[in-house]
């Protein structure tokens, strides 16, 4: 690991400024995630951040939404009670992530940043786009069974790591950030890049923004909602394949939906063209099976790693149907 400076800031702005003073600044929450790579030297910040003295510590209610501080930990935003009975798919999502140990020390904020588990990407003697610019990617022509059928480019075909951040794609989260020119928030299905020819830049975030909260639209029938995540082994793994389902079934009928893809895609992957299938549907194996085809349909297979369509489909038809039981 190469030496860096660390900065302890007390308010929002201090800590940008902090970031700002010099290039190669990085903040630091729980560094589960962060202080890996930079063991790895993959990453070597020349500063660090430390936000944990500021304010970003609760989940609170916000009139019919729920705002989650970047510095709540996962293991408690699991357990926290709004979010268990308003939000089951979120609960699921975290407590499917990492080990115990590790969700009591990683952060909200630090999951929306948590970088990919590619190989090639964690070997600094390989070519990486995402970790050097037009280096080359040594996943495409290598050993790329973990990685993404939809969504890559011919620069990167790396898979988002989360699960938290699945669930958040379903739910219609919104993120807060400050930035040196004040606050805004940006939706969720716009605050992560495809990788396109830029594979290095992940986020809609500008250098210096922080990440303050994630807010949580009111969604009645999410309360129903489930993740269902698949695996090599049952812990301690990132997902081949996972789906975040909730469905608003009345009188039979499928009248709103929320299907977000973890695993299979370069970013947390909203499914609309599932979602599109849904509406009007009835909550079936054959309306369940259509939806899956329609957002699978576009997936792009590597050499090593066409078994995820039809994995991404069954886990798709899992959750819709498991969502559907209990709404
Ligand atoms: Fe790097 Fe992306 Fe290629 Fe992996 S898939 S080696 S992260 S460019």
């Amino acid at each position: 690991m190469k030496p860096f400076t660390l900065a302890r800031p007390h308010s929002g702005i201090e800590a940008i400024q902090a970031f700002k003073s010099r290039e190669g600044g990085a903040y630091i929450g729980g560094g589960t995630s962060l202080v890996d790579l930079m063991k790895e030297n993959v990453l070597s910040p020349s500063l660090l951040v430390d936000i944990n003295a500021l304010p970003f510590d609760k989940v609170e209610q916000d009139g019919d939404k729920v705002r989650i501080g970047a510095l709540v930990r996962n293991s408690d935003l699991a357990e926290h009670p709004l979010i268990r009975e308003r939000y089951p798919m979120l609960s699921e999502a975290l407590l499917s992530g990492a080990s115990q140990q590790l969700r009591n020390a990683a952060t909200v904020g630090g999951n929306l940043l948590q970088r990919t588990r590619c190989y090639y990407f964690r070997d600094s003697a390989s070519p990486c786009n995402k970790r050097a610019p037009g280096s080359g990617c040594a996943a495409i022509e290598g050993y790329n069974r973990i990685h993404a059928v939809l969504g890559c480019s011919e620069q990167c075909i790396a898979t988002h790591p989360s699960d938290m951040c699945v669930a958040l794609a379903a739910l219609d989260a919104v993120i807060h950030v400050k930035g040196s020119s004040g606050e805004r928030a940006i939706a969720f299905d716009d605050f992560y890049l495809l990788p396109g020819k830029t594979p290095q830049r992940e986020t809609a975030l500008e250098h210096g923004d922080l990440i303050m909260s994630v807010e949580l639209p009111e969604m009645p029938f999410a309360r129903n909602s489930r993740y269902i995540k698949v695996r090599d082994r049952a812990s301690y793994e990132f997902a081949l394949s996972s789906a975040a389902a909730a469905l608003d079934i009345k009188d039979g009928i499928i009248g709103d939906s929320r299907l977000a893809l973890g695993g299979i895609a370069t970013k947390p992957w909203r499914a609309h063209e599932a979602e599109r299938v849904l509406k009007g549907a009835k909550p079936d194996a054959a309306t369940f099976e259509k939806a899956a085809d329609a957002e699978l349909k576009s997936g792009k297979a590597s050499r090593f790693n066409g078994f995820k369509i039809e994995l991404a489909k069954r886990t798709i038809v899992r959750a819709l149907s498991d969502a559907g039981r209990t709404a």
